[in-house]
C-alpha cells in the first residue's frame, strides 16, 4: 500500500515524502483510514511502530491551518513531546499548521508568547499542561482532536490523575485517540467511558523464529571490541547490511570513529540528528552504498531496512526483551540472519538475564588467529546451572510467611 492510496491531502503526502516515508507502516495503514474519518480509535502499538504519523497526519488533515487549537497531544515525557513537535513541524511546512510542544524542564514564558501568537496543534506533558491551565494561559475549548499517547506508561508515571484532569477540561463533543502498547485495567475503563465507539488497531512488534537466527557469543574484553569487530568483518566477506547496536550515543560514535578509522565506511544513527539527516543515513544503508549501520535501541526502532544480514551486540543490551528485538532485525522474509554477541566480563549479568528470557545458552565462537587478550569466558552448561539455582531460590521463598 502507498501513502496515496489513503486519500491523504497532497500537501500532507508532499511533506510524507520530504521525508523519506515511501509506505505507511501497518499501524498507519490500520489506523489512518478510520482517524481520517473522524472516527475514536484505541492504537494498541509502541513506539518505533510509526504511531506518531498515525494521530498526527490524520490531524493536520483533517484540521483546518487557522492557528486556533484544535489538535491536543499528551504524552509522558519530553523526549516523546519534542520527537512529535517535529513530526509535526516537518508536516506543517507544507501545509501551514503550527506545532508547538509545551514540557516541563523549560522556560513558561516562551511557550506561553507562542500559544498567544497562535497554534493549531499543541503537544504537551501532562504537568506543564495542567500549569498552563490553571494560569489562564491556555484554553481547550476549541479541541475537537485529542490524543492520548503513550497511556500506559502516564500510568506507571503516576500521571493518572493528571490524565483524568484533562480529560474533564476537554470539550464532549470531540475525536480521541488512544496510543498504548499494553492496556492495562485502568487504560481499558478510560478507553470504555471516555471514548465514543473506539476501532481498535493493533500490530504487534514483528518477531522473527528465533530458530533462524544463527547466534553466537564473542567474549572479548571490553577494549578490544573494536578491533574484534574490524576483524569479523574482514575474516567473514558476508558483512553486507550490518546493524550495530551500542549501548549510549557516545558509544556508538566511538564504534563508528573505530571502524571508519580500519577503513569501514560507517553510519551512525542517533537522535542528535535531525530527521533528514537520519533519513538520508537510512536511505544510504538500504541502498547498500554503506554495509554498517550504528545505532541505539531508542533509535534502532524506526529503522525499517529488509535484508538486515547481521546484527552485531557490540553491547549487551540491558533490558533482555531489546536482544529480542534487536535479533529479530535480521533473518526477515525467511531469510538467514547471523546475530553475534560481544560480551565482556562485566556483561554476564545481562547475558544471564537474556538466556533465562529465551531460554537458550548462545554458543561461544571465537576468531582464529584474532590476538584476545585475557578474557572471561562464559562456562557451557551456564543456563542448565541458573535455573536450579533460580529453581532452588524460589522454594526458599516460597516457604517465607510474609
Ligand atoms: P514512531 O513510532 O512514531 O516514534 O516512529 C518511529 C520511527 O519510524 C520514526 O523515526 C519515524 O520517522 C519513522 N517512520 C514513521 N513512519 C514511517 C514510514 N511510513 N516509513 C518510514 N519510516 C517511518
Amino acid at each position: 500500500m502507498k501513502f496515496d492510496e489513503l486519500g491523504l491531502d497532497p500537501k500532507l503526502l508532499a511533506g510524507v515524502a520530504s521525508l523519506g516515508f515511501e509506505s505507511p507502516t501497518p499501524i498507519q495503514e490500520e489506523a489512518l483510514p478510520y482517524a481520517l474519518a473522524g472516527r475514536d480509535v484505541v492504537g494498541c502499538a509502541q513506539t518505533g511502530t510509526g504511531k506518531t504519523a498515525a494521530f498526527v497526519l490524520p490531524a493536520l488533515n483533517r484540521m483546518p491551518a487557522d492557528h486556533v487549537l484544535r489538535t491536543l497531544v499528551v504524552t509522558p515525557t519530553r523526549e516523546l513531546a519534542q520527537q512529535i513537535e517535529v513530526f509535526g513541524t516537518a508536516m506543517g511546512k507544507h501545509t501551514g499548521h503550527r506545532v508547538l510542544s509545551a514540557v516541563g524542564g523549560v522556560g513558561l514564558e516562551p511557550q506561553i508568547k507562542a500559544l498567544k501568537s497562535g497554534v493549531d496543534l499543541l503537544v504537551a506533558t501532562p504537568g506543564r499542561l495542567l500549569d498552563l491551565l490553571k494560569r489562564g494561559d491556555l484554553r481547550l475549548d476549541r479541541v475537537e482532536i485529542f490524543v492520548l499517547d503513550e497511556a500506559d506508561r502516564m500510568l506507571d508515571m503516576g500521571f493518572w490523575p493528571d490524565v483524568r484532569r484533562i480529560f474533564a477540561a476537554l470539550p464532549k463533543k470531540r475525536q480521541t485517540m488512544l496510543f498504548s502498547a499494553t492496556m492495562a485495567p485502568e487504560v481499558m475503563r478510560i478507553v470504555a467511558t471516555s471514548l465514543n465507539d473506539p476501532v481498535r488497531v493493533e500490530v504487534s512488534p514483528p518477531s522473527v523464529p528465533i530458530e533462524l537466527i544463527h547466534q553466537a557469543l564473542y567474549p572479548v574484553d571490553a577494549s578490544q571490541k573494536v578491533e574484534l569487530m574490524v576483524a569479523l568483518m574482514k575474516a567473514h566477506g558476508d558483512f553486507d547490511r550490518t546493524l550495530v547496536f551500542c549501548r549510549t550515543k557516545m558509544r556508538s560514535d566511538a564504534v563508528a570513529m573505530g571502524l571508519e578509522r580500519a577503513g569501514i565506511p560507517t553510519l551512525t544513527m542517533h537522535s542528535d540528528r535531525t530527521m533528514e539527516q537520519r533519513m538520508k543515513a537510512l536511505q544510504r544503508f538500504r541502498e547498500g552504498k554503506v554495509r554498517v549501520l550504528v545505532a541505539t535501541d531508542v533509535m534502532s526502532r524506526g529503522i525499517d531496512v529488509e535484508d538486515i544480514t547481521h546484527v552485531v551486540n557490540y553491547d549487551v543490551p540491558s533490558n533482555p526483551e531489546d536482544y529480542v528485538h534487536r535479533i529479530g532485525r535480521t533473518a526477515r522474509a525467511g531469510a538467514k540472519g547471523t546475530a553475534f554477541t560481544f560480551v565482556d566480563i562485566r556483561e554476564f549479568p545481562e547475558l544471564d538475564a537474556i538466556e533465562m528470557l529465551i531460554d537458550t545458552e548462545i554458543p561461544v565462537e571465537e576468531l582464529e588467529g584474532f590476538a584476545y587478550r585475557e578474557r572471561a569466558v562464559p562456562r557451557a552448561g551456564r543456563l542448565a546451572a541458573r535455573k536450579k539455582r533460580k529453581a532452588f531460590g524460589g522454594r526458599v521463598m516460597g516457604r517465607r510467611r510474609r
